[in-house]
């Protein structure tokens, strides 16, 4: 998949709106992302899983194992492409961990999945799961990378790469230019 015909799934399912968005957090920026409203369609999944998993074969993995809940449509896909386990990680009281009988053997090579990458933090706190269960993490992949400079010990593959900035309201340039600010969701569809 290229990366315009991958754009082009995102922003047909409104899973990528531009213009000028008031962030949950406060911040605004010229860009919302909601994988799910990308993933929320099973054949697309499947396609995206088949392309992540194209990119990571080589590294044999034996299961995937993603963070609850971002991760766990697309770890499956990824999973049914590869012929593999998919498996995933939730947290209980605050840290994630491995339940409902999910079991990681020491033979087990883990590559790791989620949707959205963006500091690295879930994905990193993931392999901790998978080591601390006995597997060896072999790969890390995401659909999207919004982390420039994220680094990890194993490959890590992402299928688009995307900077979509960030600004505190007071120092917003689109603010500046007048544009007025949408709350994302506001509306059904990108324009
Ligand atoms: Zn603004």
């Amino acid at each position: 998949m290229t990366r315009d015909a991958l754009l082009d799934l995102f922003r047909k399912s409104g899973a990528l709106l531009e213009g000028h968005f008031r962030l949950t957090s406060g911040l605004h920026s010229p860009g919302y992302l909601q994988c799910a409203l990308v993933l929320q369609h099973p054949d697309t999944a499947e396609r995206l899983g088949a392309a992540i998993a194209e990119r990571v074969r080589q590294l044999r993995p034996s299961v995937v194992l993603s963070p609850a809940l971002g991760g766990i449509v697309i770890g499956q896909e990824v999973g049914r492409a590869l012929g593999v386990r998919a498996i995933f990680a939730e947290r209980q009281d605050g840290a994630l961990t491995l339940r409902r009988g999910f079991m990681i053997a020491e033979t087990d090579r883990v590559l790791v999945v989620e949707d959205v990458l963006t500091t690295g933090g879930s994905t990193r706190e993931t392999m901790q799961v998978a080591t601390a269960a006995g597997g060896r993490v072999v790969g890390a992949a995401s659909i999207v990378n919004r982390g420039s400079g994220v680094k990890f010990d194993v490959p890590y593959v992402a299928l688009l790469e995307m900077n979509l900035p960030t600004y505190e309201p007071e120092r917003c340039p689109l603010c500046a230019q007048g544009m007025s600010v949408v709350k994302p969701g506001s509306r059904p569809v990108a324009t």
